[in-house]
């Protein structure tokens, strides 16, 4: 077993990628505290924990946490487990947390999602949910999946994109609804709730030769790109879009990413 790489973006925020040692997708999972609870962004493409120790690594964390803020919060100390997305690779722990004292899992369907975050008109909307002193907006995000959502972290200033923006293959697989919620988030740019600081997915594929990506099933990138993108890389993807309605089913290959019409 190899460790995850955890990273902390801020002191409340961690990064923790699954070893691709477990699987070779690695998804990245990014776990935010607030002063009322915490936010788990996606729970990795295992349950098996020999591989992938995913509630000792939140447990760790979280008792990090606690003792660095120990003064100011009475336990249990809440977790929420949300999602970008339903596919498997980024929900396949959700069975580990299950009976972790304090936690709610978000249900994983379009409704249990629309409801647990208060959609009232879904897709064309952005809800507020609060950890206590930090708020999260929860983007509707369908396209690359029904159930989609980005996360942005007005503390941080990122956009937790999922499988939707990521440095590696953009798999369309409804093309309006896809294209709407690209739109949306460049709205979002337009007039953040707080400065728009980058971009990070749930995945890196790229290599860091522009335009070049590591073919699925990949297990060594020693040369990967970093995993965060400019805010600026929507309007490239936009335009990827446009290219790839002129040529259907032909994957359009940009510096950071692959756009693939499925
Ligand atoms: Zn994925």
């Amino acid at each position: 077993m190899s460790e995850p790489e955890i990273t902390w973006l801020s002191p409340d925020t961690a990064q923790i990628r699954q070893p691709k040692s477990s699987h070779w997708e690695a998804p990245f999972l990014f776990l935010l505290f607030g002063r009322e609870r915490s936010l788990l962004i996606d729970t990795g493409a295992t349950n098996d924990e020999a591989v992938f120790p995913l509630r000792a690594t939140i447990d760790r964390l979280t008792d990090e946490w606690l003792r660095r803020n120990r003064a100011v919060f009475t336990r249990p100390y809440p977790l929420v487990v949300a999602h970008s997305h339903a596919h498997r690779d980024h929900i396949a722990g959700d069975p580990l947390l299950v009976r972790r004292p304090g936690t709610t899992l978000v249900g994983t369907t379009p409704a249990q999602v629309i409801s647990f975050f208060g959609f009232h008109s879904w897709p064309d909307e952005t809800v507020e949910f609060s950890l206590g002193r930090r708020i999260v907006d929860v983007i509707a995000g369908p396209g690359h999946e029904p159930s989609a959502v980005a996360f942005f972290d007005r503390a941080t200033g990122i956009l937790f994109t999922g499988d939707t923006v990521l440095p590696g293959h953009l798999y369309v697989r409804d093309r309006a609804q896809y294209r709407a919620t690209i739109e949306r988030l460049i709205r979002f740019r337009a007039a953040p709730t707080a400065p728009l600081v980058e971009l990070r997915g749930a995945h890196v594929e790229m290599s860091a030769t522009p335009g070049v990506v590591y073919p699925p099933g990949t297990l060594d990138q020693p040369d990967e790109l970093p995993l965060p993108l400019s805010p600026r890389v929507l309007d490239r993807v936009l335009s990827a879009l446009d290219a790839s309605e002129d040529a259907p089913g032909k994957p359009v290959v940009r510096k950071r990413f692959v756009l693939v019409d499925e």
